[in-house]
C-alpha cells in the first residue's frame, strides 16, 4: 500500500496505516459472519410530501450491530462488502428484510407506500437482476409497486446494458429512483431514454441552499427538468426550516432529511408514523 504524504512524496507504511489495514482485515472477517449471526439491521428514513408532510415512502438504510464496536454505519462496511464480493449476500438479506418488513406493516394496516432499497453497482449488473427481484418479491409477498430500487448515475454508464436491465425491472413493476442525482455523470439523453420514476437531488446541493445561489439554481433546474420529463423528484438532506421553505418555493414535491426524521428502527417508524393508519379491529 502506498500512501501519499503531502508534497514530500510517498511512504510505504506507517503505524497509522498498519492500524487502518489491520482494522479493515478484522472488519472483513467479522462481516463474513455478520449476516448469519443476525447482526445486520435495517433503519428506515421516512420520506414526506412537502405540501402537507404526509408520509409517502421510507428508505431502508443498513446498520451493523457489531459485537464490540457498536452500531456501524454503511459508509464503513458497504465498501468492504463491495470489495470482497460479500455485497451479494448482504444485499440479498437487505432486500428480503426490507420487503418482508413492508409486507408486515401493510398486513398490520400500515400505509400503502413503497420501501426504497439502495443497490450497489455489482448488484445492478448481476445477470438477470429482474428475475432475482421477482424471486425476492415472491418470497416476501410484497407487490412490486411497493419496492423502489435506488441506483446511481454511474451504474448507467454502459447504456445498452442499463437500458435492458431497467426495462426488465420496469416490466415486473418495481420503481426506480436515481440516487445522489447531480453528483455523477448522467447524460441528459439517458434520462430521456431510461424508465426512471424519480430523481433524488443529492444533499450536497441542499446543504448551502439558503445562501448559495448556484446551488439554488441547480436545484430549481433539476426540479423543473424532472417535471418536464414526467419524473418525480425528492430532495435529500433537509435539516432546517429555511431549506424546506426554499424547496417549497421551488415547487419540490417530496423531501427527506433530519428536519423531519432521522433513519429509525422499524418499531419506532411504526410507532411514530403509522398510528393514524391502524385498522380499527
Ligand atoms: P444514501 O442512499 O444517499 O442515503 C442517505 C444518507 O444520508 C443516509 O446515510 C442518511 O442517514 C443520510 N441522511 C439523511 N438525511 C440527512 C440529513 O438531513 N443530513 C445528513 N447529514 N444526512 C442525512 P447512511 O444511512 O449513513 O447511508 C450512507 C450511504 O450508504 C447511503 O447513501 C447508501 O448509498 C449506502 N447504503 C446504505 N444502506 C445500504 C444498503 O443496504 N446497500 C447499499 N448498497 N448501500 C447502502
Ligand atoms: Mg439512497
Ligand atoms: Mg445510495
Ligand atoms: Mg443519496
Amino acid at each position: 500500500e502506498v500512501k501519499k504524504q503531502g508534497k514530500n512524496g510517498f511512504r510505504f507504511f506507517s503505524p497509522e496505516l498498519d492500524a487502518q489495514l489491520l482494522e479493515k482485515i478484522e472488519l472483513e472477517g467479522d462481516l463474513r459472519k455478520a449476516v448469519e449471526r443476525g447482526e445486520l439491521v435495517l433503519y428506515y428514513q421516512p420520506q414526506f410530501r412537502a405540501g402537507d408532510q404526509q408520509l409517502v415512502g421510507v428508505e431502508a438504510l443498513t446498520r451493523w450491530k457489531h459485537p464490540t464496536r457498536g452500531l456501524l454505519s454503511p459508509g464503513v462496511f458497504i465498501p468492504i462488502a463491495e470489495e470482497t464480493g460479500m455485497i451479494y449476500e448482504l444485499g440479498t438479506w437487505v432486500m428480503l428484510e426490507a420487503c418482508r418488513q413492508m409486507r408486515e406493516w401493510q398486513a398490520a394496516g400500515g400505509p400503502l407506500i413503497p420501501v426504497s432499497v439502495n443497490l450497489s453497482t455489482q448488484q445492478f449488473h448481476q445477470p438477470n437482476l429482474a428475475g432475482y427481484i421477482r424471486r425476492i418479491l415472491g418470497e416476501s409477498g410484497l407487490e412490486a409497486q411497493y419496492l423502489e430500487l435506488e441506483i446511481t448515475e454511474s451504474m448507467m454508464m454502459d447504456a445498452d446494458v442499463s437500458t435492458g436491465t431497467l426495462h426488465d425491472l420496469n416490466e415486473i413493476g418495481v420503481r426506480i429512483s436515481l440516487d445522489d442525482f447531480g453528483t455523477g455523470y448522467s447524460s441528459l439523453n439517458y434520462l430521456k431514454l431510461f424508465p426512471i420514476h424519480k430523481l433524488k437531488i443529492d444533499r450536497s446541493f441542499i446543504r448551502d441552499i439558503t445562501f448559495n445561489d448556484d446551488d439554488k439554481a441547480i436545484v430549481s433546474t433539476i426540479i423543473s427538468m424532472a417535471q418536464h420529463l414526467n419524473m418525480e423528484v425528492i430532495a435529500e438532506g433537509i435539516e432546517t426550516k429555511e431549506q424546506l421553505d426554499i424547496l417549497l418555493d421551488k415547487n419540490c414535491k417530496e423531501i427527506q432529511g433530519y428536519y423531519f426524521s432521522k433513519p429509525l428502527p422499524a418499531d419506532e417508524v411504526r410507532a411514530s408514523f403509522f398510528m393514524q393508519h391502524r385498522h380499527a379491529n
